[in-house]
Order: C-alpha cells, then structure tokens, then sequence
C-alpha cells in the first residue's frame, strides 16, 4: 500500500495514525466547546497510583540499612549509592594528610554548576563573598540547561501565591515542608523579576505582558517559558552573570567534589575535588558550602530511561548524608509521562508537559482518549503505564506497539494546529519539532509516540527554609534537597526551586560567614571513617563506590576485553 509509506513509522503505526487523525475533527470540536477528558477524583487517582506507578512496587525497594535516615524506604539502586564505600575509602590515611594544605582557600564553595549552583554564586558574591564553583562537567552542563517548559510563578489577576500554595501541596500529597513551598510561592514573582532584570527574555504578549499558561495540576496558568528553550535560555544568562565577575567567582570545570571535609567542630568546611583531567585529587578549603548537584536521573532506577543529564547521579545526596544530612522524600520519583518511545535513538528524551498544556491529547492506539491530560505527572504516567500494559498484567492492552516491541501511546500534537491556527505547533515547540523532524517525523501533522521516562528526584537532602541543613556550613539548594515538592512536583516548581534555593542558599552562606564563621578549624574525614565502620556490617564489595560521579554505559563484552583498564567505581 504506496499511500501507508513513511521515512519511519512502521505500517501498524501508521495504521493507529490514521484513527488518531479519524478522531481529530471530533476531539478539536469537544475541545473548542471546551470539552476534556474527565480529571480523576482523588480516590480513583490513589487506586490508579497504587497499582500502576513504580514507586508503588514493593520489590524494587528497601529499607536502608546505615546513616542519619536508616529504615527510609529507597528504591534498591538509590539505596545502593547509600550503601556504597566512599572513593577515598581505601587510602583515608593519605587523603587525611591531604586534606591538611589546601589548593584552594575561599569563601563560599559551590558544590555544582547548575541553575541553584549559578544562581547562590552570583547571589553569595553580591554579598561580598569570594566564591568558588566547582562542577563535575563545564558549567552549565546540568538539567537546568535541558529544562523545557518554563518555570511557575503567580502573575495574574486571578492568581496569587496563596493559589499556588495549593497547587504544590495538593501535587505533593500534602506531604511538603510547608515553610519551603511558602518560600517558593512567595519568592516566585521576585525571581521571574530578577531573571529577566538580567537579561533573560521570557515569552511576552504584544502588550510586554507574560505570557502563561497551565501544567499539570495548576488551577491557574502561571508557566512562564522562553519558547521550549525555557532552561537553556536562564541558564545561558545565570553562566554569563557568574562569568562577568571573575575576580570574584573561579569556575572549575571537570573537578568534581568526591568527598566533604569538615572540621573538628563538625562544621562543613570544604570539599576533595577530583580533576577529571589530570586526576589528581584537590584540596579546597571553604567558610561555607553549598551543594547544588542535582539529582539522580541517570541511575536509570527501575530500568526506566531518562531524561537527565550524564552528570545526574546523585553525587551530593552521598557526600551529604556521609556528613550526617538526612534524606527526606526520596523513595519518592517524578517519571514524567511523555518520554519520546520512537524511534529507538531518543527513547527517554523529554517531551515537554507544554505539548499537552498548549492543547494535544493523549490517545491510545485505537485514537481514543483515555485520560485527562494535565493530571499531576504521577497520576498521567500510572494511567499511561495502564493502558499500554498488557491486559494479563491489568492493564488495558491498548499500547501502540513499536518494531522492537516497545509500547507507547501516542500525543496528537497535531490537534493544537487544529485548535489554534496553522505554524502554532512551530512557533511554541521548535526544539521538539526540530528532535522529530531529525528522524522524518513531522509533529506539526503527525503524532509522537510517547511512555513515562525517569525524570526527577521528587526528594532529597533535608534543608531549612534559609537552605541550611543540620551541619553547620553546609547549605543545600536545587534538585539535590527535598521537601520542597513532598512526594509530587508539579511542572515549572523545579526551576523555579532552583532559583528561589539558590538565591537564598547563596545568601545564607555569606551570613554565615558573617554571623558565625570563626575559623576553620582542623580538617578531618572522619565522617568517612566513621561512615565506613556502618558499612562493615553490610559486608559491600570493594569495587563498590559512591559518589558514581558518571554513569557506566560500557558492556561487559568491552570490558572483558579491556585487559589493562582499571577502574575505580565506574569510572577508569
Ligand atoms: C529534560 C528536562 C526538562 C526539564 N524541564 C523542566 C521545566 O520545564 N520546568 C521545570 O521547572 N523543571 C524542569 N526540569 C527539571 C529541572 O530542570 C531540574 O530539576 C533543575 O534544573 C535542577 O537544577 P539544579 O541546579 O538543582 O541541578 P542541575 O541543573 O542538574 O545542576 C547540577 C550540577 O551539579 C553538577 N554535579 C553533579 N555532581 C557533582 C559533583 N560530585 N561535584 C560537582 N558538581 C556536580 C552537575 O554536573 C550539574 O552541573 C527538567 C529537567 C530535565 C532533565
């Protein structure tokens, strides 16, 4: 059949194409006489969650068994890094004598170049600080960079913090820290305002007012976005600020920090960093630390693809609990529910929540809608799980089959071209349209095939509204900290945490160091030694080690023949 022909949707895919494309003249009617699927009542999301979402699977966690939060429910990779020797473990004794002569003297360290990273370093600095960022790959190698959508905050008439208050702790299961999201609401108009103070170019109406609009779980449109570019486009202009002051802010590259020193007092005052290039290990001494490593999307929990970065392996979550820093919501993981699934080459990639928050269904492969599009993420990716899962697991058996036997549904990005003029999907969605058409995939005409990805750490590190934690000299902002989103963030809270948490993070350490910084005081690791005697119980392998640093992506088959290769961890 010449006409069924296409660069890359196999025949069967084209076939449930065509009853997507049966129903959309229907679906654009409903949804111009503003006609949706129908939301779930709270009952019938919390049966779908317990029996669809992966977090819900009792086999894929355990308690941990060792540090500040032992007994806290993880899944089994996460807790893995938990239960992990420390990279310096074997050779404590030299790295003990090391530590003693800094390379590095400063104020504020950065653990992290992200958005919360860059963002508490420019702040710090504006509070006479001297600031070092150190970061696992080049600055602004992070999430931040990738991020899509846009960032929440309340602007309109018909909104207000308040409103959005609701929103985060109704999208959390009630379970936030009410002071963090208090901040978070609050700070939220302040930050679009110093964001854009600084030159970053939010998407305006003709009359220069925002333009918003919703995500899941927002009863009011309050997403702020630079086209999908919404991340780069901050994180281009936070890289900028922090590059204009180098007097005041060194940016090292490539040095991850593998382990934290503390003093005899039991104040955090600094980091090792290992240089990936040379790899020598180096000594920085500090008055205050923040870490801003972000998450763990790279630990391919549950065998889930992702969408993070490389560097997202949950490096601070370790070097922080070692320091006694307990972990707070972290059995708790954000699979966003639109992955791409097809083709093969960006399976896991991120499909922006936009696309459904600017009006496409998500169908299933008879072109039915089965779901609500903007329910909160946890809920979408459990009814998305539920019908692609075959029906002798419960599921619904109503996936759209790929050529290597993968099940996706699809997204009819098309139906927002119906709704609001030809060139919509182009202009608002360029990123996406520009990863599709790469594989001959016209998304302004076609549909995508999408199913969850692993895409955020919903918890993290237990910090205080100033974005302290119970060791003294050791802040916490961004994705690395929990809290602030309980056990569900809602779309554009995270960003937007990473400049709130940021900006207050860098503050808080130049206080600090102000109000409470004597000296430095003696350095130790014995943190790490005592860390390490816990784990002598759990009999761990030597090769066993954490912080990951990157995530190990080479098949055994290459590494049986890498006869000469050491590796340390994961890395050689
Ligand atoms: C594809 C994608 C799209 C997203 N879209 C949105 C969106 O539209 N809206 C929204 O609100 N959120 C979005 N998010 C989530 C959001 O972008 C992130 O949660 C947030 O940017 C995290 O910021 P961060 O500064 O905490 O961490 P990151 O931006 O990830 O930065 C962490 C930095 O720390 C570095 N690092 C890690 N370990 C170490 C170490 N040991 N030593 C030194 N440095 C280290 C990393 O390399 C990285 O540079 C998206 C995420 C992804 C992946």
């Amino acid at each position: 059949m010449p006409e069924m022909s296409h660069p890359i949707y196999s025949d069967d895919m084209l076939a449930s194409i065509r009853k997507v494309e049966a129903t959309r003249p229907k679906r654009a009617e409903e949804a111009k006489r503003g006609y949706r699927f129908e939301e779930m009542t709270l009952e019938e999301s919390n049966k779908l969650l317990h029996k669809f979402h992966p977090d819900y699977i009792e086999k894929e966690k355990r308690k941990l068994k060792v540090g500040a939060s032992n007994g806290e429910e993880l899944n089994n990779t996460v807790a893995d890094i938990f239960e992990a020797h420390s990279r310096l473990w074997k050779r404590l004794d030299e790295f003990n004598e090391l530590i003693q002569q800094p390379d590095y003297k400063t104020d504020v360290l950065i653990i992290g170049g992200g958005g919360a990273g860059t963002a508490a370093a420019i702040t710090a600095r504006e509070q006479g600080a001297k600031v070092i960022i150190a970061t696992k790959l080049r600055i602004g190698d992070a999430n931040t960079m990738m991020a899509q959508g846009g960032i929440q905050a309340a602007a309109t008439p018909i909104d207000s913090p308040a409103i959005h208050y609701l929103d985060v702790i109704g999208g959390g299961h009630f379970k936030n820290a009410p002071e963090l999201v208090e901040a978070l609401v609050n700070d939220a108009p302040k930050v679009i305002q110093w964001l854009e103070n600084m030159g970053v170019m939010f998407d305006k109406y003709d009359d220069n007012t925002m333009m918003v609009q919703h995500g899941g779980g927002t009863s009011r449109m309050r997403m702020h976005s630079c086209l999908d570019y919404s991340g780069a486009a901050i994180m281009r202009v936070l890289r900028d600020e922090a590059r204009n002051h180098p007097e005041d802010i060194t940016i090292l590259e490539f040095s991850p920090a593998v382990e934290l020193i503390m003093n005899e007092r039991g104040e955090c005052m600094g980091a090792v960093l290992l240089n990936l290039e040379t790899e020598e290990y180096e000594i920085v001494w500090a008055k205050a630390v923040v870490f801003a490593t972000g998450g763990f999307g790279r630990l391919h929990i549950q065998g889930f693809p992702t969408t993070n970065h490389y560097g997202a392996t949950g490096d601070g979550l370790v070097m922080g609990y070692r320091a006694g820093v307990p972990v707070e919501f972290l059995g708790a993981v954000q699979y966003h529910p639109t992955g791409a699934m097809f083709p093969e080459q960006i399976v896991g990639l991120l499909i922006t929540e936009k696309v459904r928050g600017s009006g496409a269904d998500v169908l299933n492969v008879d072109g039915e809608k089965f779901v609500y599009p903007l329910e909160p993420r946890d809920v979408e990716a459990s009814a998305l799980i539920r019908e692609c899962a075959l029906k002798n697991k419960g599921g619904k058996g109503k996936g759209v089959r790929t050529p290597v036997g993968n099940y996706g549904v699809w997204l009819d990005a098309p139906l927002i071209d119906t709704l609001d003029g030809e060139g919509t999907v182009a202009h608002k969605l360029p990123a996406m349209v520009r990863m599709f058409n790469r594989f001959g995939i016209d998304m302004t005409k076609e549909p995508i095939l999408v199913y969850p990805t692993l895409h955020y750490q919903n918890g993290g590190l237990a910090m205080n509204a100033d974005c302290s934690t119970v060791v003294p000299g050791l802040f916490s902002s961004g994705e690395v900290s929990g809290g602030v989103h309980g056990t569900n963030r809602l779309m554009g809270n995270s960003l937007l945490d990473t400049q709130v948490f940021g900006i207050r993070s860098g503050k808080a350490a130049a206080l600090y160091i102000k109000k409470r910084f004597k000296d430095f005081g003696k350095p130790t690791l014995q943190h790490v030694s005592e860390y390490e005697k816990e784990l002598a119980k759990l009999d761990i392998p030597d090769a066993h080690i954490s912080p990951m640093l990157l995530p190990d992506y080479i098949p055994s088959h290459v590494k049986e023949r890498q006869l000469t290769a050491s590796y340390e961890g994961t890395i050689i």
